[in-house]
């Protein structure tokens, strides 16, 4: 299996070059050169535990992995320790009536967001790609995070042999529970920093060390590569193929017949999470329709409606932080393949969004779009009624992402009166995450103390509050060092023990 670039359609390259590379030259994304039919293979697949499924799929993708290499990637991250002890996903039935919908709880790794699900592997995928693709090269992993990522990434990398990990965090713009949470990380091989500012100046300082030449230099000169966890990597993408093959596996083993159809439904941002979802469709899985749930930030739901993506546009804060984006990169590798594969447009299509923050695709991309995808939203007062609705209908505590996604899913079942085949929806937080956000939408009180907030929600939902949340007042601050956006680099310098050289 080789991969090209949306970008250009001639390159050729392995996947551990993929992975290592992160993004091509011309600014394209990497995507395999074909995906395998595994229509055939199906009933087998469906019966296998997840990390059985996670090998066989990768081995698909991976080809200059070795068997061994991969089953080891796959151990390591998805170690039953890490992930509650079980699956690493569950698939939670609600059987309201009219709504034969399931939950896949994609949160039940170390940092409670479905984040980890990527980022418990890239790691591992990353260190076998550098052995292959640049021998003897060790890692330094740069990223600026908005909250959520940050904190993944610095769990799959901490000590992860052969990488280290420095991540940069805007002082004003995280949430104290977030913070905490990045401030008091262990492992040898992480860094933590905030820089004076908001989410842009964090990324703008990344994005300049990043491509720095002389640095690039000092750091090759002691055998250190940057490289990036930065969502649009292929290593990032492919685990989460996985789970929608195992949702569906779960489906079948609750008592639907092989080959049913259903719906997925997904609470989008970068648009990841659902472009996994439409890989796997066009790898055999019977999915139907692919559900797109936005918030206010709605700028795919527009897309999907109209073939226009236009980022002019005001950008709001919402109770569903993670999906507030307005430019969803991973649209390009959708585009790419609806597209006939033909780089020269999608050139076109992103140098105009790139030009004027906005591109609208022709009739024949469009009609594609529509038939495959369903798009909506919902602001952040719907969210709330939704949070509230499921515990008082279904007994069900959800988060605000998940809420968004149901809400949606609502809307689609209404506007086609009702559905007829069971959906997914992806789960992608665990509502104590957002303790604030959800026992306000419960109408219970806030409290000052977060420990308070989790054990209020831990009675409400009879769940237990997850441990990583629960203990996080008690561990110790590691981490407490503010730097201006000039002195980042000097700070990686410091972190890399190579200041003053
Ligand atoms: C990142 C994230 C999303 C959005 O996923 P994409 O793959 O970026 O579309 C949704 N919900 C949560 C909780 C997230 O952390």
């Amino acid at each position: 299996m080789r991969y090209k670039s949306t970008r250009n359609s001639q390159l050729r390259l392995t996947a551990s070059q993929a992975i290592a590379q992160g993004i091509s030259e011309e600014g394209g994304l990497f995507v395999p050169e074909s995906f395998p039919d595994l229509t055939q293979q199906l009933p087998s697949l469906l019966q296998m535990d997840y990390k059985t499924l996670a090998k066989a799929i990768f081995q698909l993708f991976l080809t200059d992995f070795t068997g061994e290499e991969i089953a080891n990637c796959v151990e390591q991250a998805y170690a039953a320790e890490k992930f509650g002890g079980a699956q690493p996903v569950k698939v939670t039935p609600l059987t309201k009536q009219g709504e034969p919908k399931f939950l896949l709880e994609l949160w039940h790794g170390p940092t409670c967001a479905f984040k980890d699900m990527a980022l418990q592997i890239l790691p591992y995928f990353l260190t076998v790609s550098l052995k292959k693709a640049a021998p003897g090269k060790e890692a330094v992993i740069l990223t600026a995070t908005s909250g959520d990522t940050g904190k993944a990434a610095l769990e799959g990398f901490k000590n992860v042999p052969g990488t280290r990990i420095l991540v940069f965090y805007p002082r004003d713009g995280v949430s104290p529970t977030q913070k905490l949470q990045m401030v008091t990380q262990e492992g040898t091989n992480v860094g933590v920093c905030a820089i004076e500012g908001n989410f842009d100046d964090a990324q703008t300082s990344v994005k300049r060390i990043f491509t720095n030449a002389a640095l690039k230099e000092k750091l090759a000169a002691h055998n250190l590569l940057f490289s990036s966890a930065n969502s649009i990597n292929w290593g990032r993408l492919l685990p989460q193929i996985v789970y929608y093959f195992f949702a569906y596996g779960e489906l079948i083993r609750s008592g639907y017949a092989q080959g049913t159809p259903m719906d997925v439904v997904v609470p989008t941002g970068n648009f990841g999470n659902i472009l996994a979802a439409y890989y796997a469709k066009k790898m055999g899985l019977p999915i139907r329709k692919l559900i797109c749930a936005s918030n206010a930030n709605k700028v795919l739901a527009d897309f999907i409606r109209t073939g226009t993506y236009d980022r002019r546009r005001e950008f709001y804060t919402t109770t569903s932080p993670s999906m507030d984006i307005l430019i969803s990169s991973n649209l390009e590798r959708l585009l790419y393949a609806l597209s006939g594969e033909n780089s020269e447009r999608l050139s076109r299509w992103m140098g105009e969004l790139a030009e004027n923050g906005c591109y609208t695709v022709e009739e024949d991309v469009r009609s594609q779009v529509q038939e495959l995808f369903y798009g909506a939203w919902c602001d952040d007062q719907g969210a709330a009624e939704t949070i509230r609705e499921l515990m008082e209908e279904e007994n069900y505590l959800c988060d605000p992402h998940t809420a968004v996604a149901v809400h949606v899913y609502r809307q689609y079942c209404k506007e086609n009166g009702g559905s007829s085949v069971p959906a997914i929806i992806a789960s992608t937080a665990s509502p104590f995450k957002f303790s604030g956000t959800v026992l306000s939408a419960l109408q219970r009180p806030v409290a000052a103390q977060e420990e308070e907030n989790l054990q209020n929600l831990a009675q409400i939902s009879g769940w237990c509050a997850p441990e990583q949340l629960a203990t996080l007042q008690e561990k110790p601050v590691r981490f407490r060092q503010v730097v201006s956006k000039e002195q980042a680099e000097a700070y990686v310098l410091d972190f890399l023990g190579m200041g003053g050289c």
